[in-house]
């Protein structure tokens, strides 16, 4: 028996049987039978679905700190739950084999299942991450919810790329996230990877006035967004809402699309140098052993 797909939470409709996602800065509008950007969100006869509503493509335990997150529930491990697909389309992207496709062995769970499987697991955290988490929100927010309830922090470790009613929705259910801001330069942003700077900067200070726990990831690509001044305006945005946001500078390696050669140390060492100048947490990121790297 074909089962129905869940109904999505955040869309309007149009008389014509469109329906305009709103989930996202994207705002796709979405003809019958058609999908949006990222995959998951299908439209079917004016009703906008979510066909991969539980569909998961790796599960796993890992240490809080490869998130990364360093200043939250530190030395434990968090059950860590993939799915498929993205609403960006970054170059670079290290999991674009489950990112860019939603043609990828999965495996279906109910959110209450998810929660069982991280209990037994001993873990006291869950994470959403791998894939990005924020275009399946509603499966993502009941699994947060539930989570809760069964005393396991949630993480989200996101692109930020959503807009601020369901951001608010879901952060009312998220103890920590990690943020990519991946870029300062707005056109870089929207044409290289298909997000919004912006809408990433909002989700990030959102999250603070909620009261999440807020770390942020840059990840240095040589010529792409390695300058002093970039980085400088990331710390001292993230200075101005809170100077004790952590943020992770990290070095890119040639992956997926881009075969540029990889950030050496040295340069992440100098952009280090700047953002102390104005966060008082930076730390560098795949270089060397990591530090949560245990024998
Ligand atoms: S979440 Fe997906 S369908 Fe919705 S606006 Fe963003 S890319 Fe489009
Ligand atoms: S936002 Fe993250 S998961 Fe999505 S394409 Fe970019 S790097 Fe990959």
């Amino acid at each position: 028996m074909k089962t129905q797909s869940v109904e999505a939470q955040y869309y309007e409709t149009q008389p014509d049987g469109t329906v305009t996602c709103v989930l996202c800065p994207r705002r796709c509008v979405i003809k019958p039978g058609q999908s949006g950007i990222c995959r998951v969100r299908k439209n079917e006869g004016g009703v906008l679905r979510l066909p991969y509503w539980g569909k998961v493509s790796a599960l796993a335990l890992d240490p809080i700190e490869k998130k990364p997150l360093y200043h939250f529930m530190p030395g434990t491990r968090t059950f860590s739950i993939g799915y498929v697909s993205c609403n960006l389309h970054c170059p670079f992207c290290q999991n674009y084999h489950i990112s860019q496709t939603t043609n990828y062995p999965v495996e279906t769970y109910t959110p209450e299942a998810l929660v069982a499987l991280a209990r037994q697991s001993g873990c006291p955290s869950m994470s959403h991450t791998y894939s990005e988490p924020l275009i399946h929100a509603e499966f993502v927010s009941a699994c947060c919810t539930l989570a809760h309830g069964a005393g396991l922090a949630s993480i989200l470790v996101t692109n930020g790329c959503i807009n601020e009613a369901p951001a608010q929705d879901i952060l009312a259910h998220t103890q920590a996230v990690n943020v990519d801001l991946k870029s300062w330069n707005v056109e870089w942003y929207e044409k290289e990877l298909g997000g919004n700077r912006d809408t990433v900067c909002a989700f990030i200070a959102l999250a603070k006035r909620m009261g999440v726990h807020v770390e942020v990831t840059t990840l240095v690509i040589p010529g792409k967004n390695d300058s002093e001044a970039e980085i400088a305006s990331i710390a001292r945005f993230l200075a101005d809402i809170d100077a004790a946001i952590p943020l992770h500078l990290s070095a890119y390696h040639p992956m997926y699309r881009y075969t540029i050669p990889p950030t050496p140390p040295k340069t992440i060492y100098a952009l280090e140098k700047v953002a102390k100048q104005y966060l008082s947490s930076v730390y560098p990121g795949n270089i060397g052993i990591p530090v949560w790297f245990k024998k």
